[in-house]
């Protein structure tokens, strides 16, 4: 345990994580924006630059939640291409979540056969053919599932050869000890309280900040997306923030 935490059993987390989702649903973007300091907005756009999608460009993004990646997809999409034709299909465990994202993208000016939403587990994308998409995109959405391997199986299953995976997360590994000492500060002190005051639900942020600490650090999560077929360019990986975040990669030969 750390700081006094107790540990979640294994079977227990997928319900604790639909719950910790449908509970902070429609407070969501609004407590990323203060507990991030807006920081997630840059290390989205970063992530969706680093991509930089085709105008053909066919993505998954999984554990899509209120479709943040989504939509800076076919913003960049749009703007980049006078004519293209892009696809995003957002997947998440979490109808509410996928309820916020259905009604931003349609406040948007883009058609609907740009988007599909689809309920699914991102460890078993069964209603997902194989070898049907271009990117695969898991943004801050890895560390909540239960078996990362089975995650990284099905990413490289759906993957089209020469498809591209992508995932942007919360690393437990700072790369400055003044850092780490200010990160430790930060999500045991303050996180849970801005939980309690905006969301009133400490637990839920209780549970993010725990979950971040469990995720495997940099190194050992590269290893893992090689051992699901992935193959890496250098180390595999890019610290965003002195390693607050971190963006991995793959591409399926
Ligand atoms: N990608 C979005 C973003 O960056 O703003 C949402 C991230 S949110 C922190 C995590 C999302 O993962 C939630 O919407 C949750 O419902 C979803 N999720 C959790 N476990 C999942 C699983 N096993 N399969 C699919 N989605 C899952």
């Amino acid at each position: 345990t750390h700081f006094g935490f107790k540990e979640v059993p294994e079977k227990k987390k997928e319900d604790l994580v639909g719950q910790v989702f449908a509970n902070v649903a429609s407070k969501y973007d609004l407590m990323n924006d203060i507990m991030s300091l807006g920081i997630h907005r840059l290390w989205k756009n970063y992530f969706i630059n680093s991509l930089a999608p085709g105008p053909d460009t066919k993505l998954i993004d999984v554990a899509g939640g209120s479709g943040d990646i989504a939509i800076s997809f076919l913003k960049y999409c749009h703007k980049t291409y006078t004519s293209s034709s892009p696809h995003v299909t957002i997947v998440d465990i979490n109808q509410q979540m996928l309820s916020v994202a259905s009604s931003r993208l349609e406040s948007l000016p883009y058609p609907k056969s740009e988007y599909t939403l689809l309920l699914s587990n991102a460890e078993s994308l069964s209603p997902v053919p194989s070898d049907s998409f271009d990117a695969y995109t898991i943004a801050f959405g890895i560390r909540n599932c239960t078996h990362i391997s089975r995650v990284l199986s099905e990413a490289y299953r759906v993957l089209k050869p020469g498809g591209r995976f992508m995932c942007l997360e919360f690393a437990p590994k700072q790369s400055l000890a003044i850092i780490e000492k200010l990160y430790d500060v930060y999500s045991f002190d303050v996180i849970p309280v801005i939980g309690q005051v905006i969301a009133q639900d400490r637990d839920s942020y209780q549970y993010l900040v725990e979950s971040i600490r469990k995720f495997p650090q940099q190194e050992q999560f590269a290893e893992m997306i090689k051992n699901a077929g992935f193959v890496v360019m250098g180390k595999g990986w890019t610290d965003l923030s002195f390693g607050v975040s971190a963006i991995h990669e793959g591409f399926k030969i």
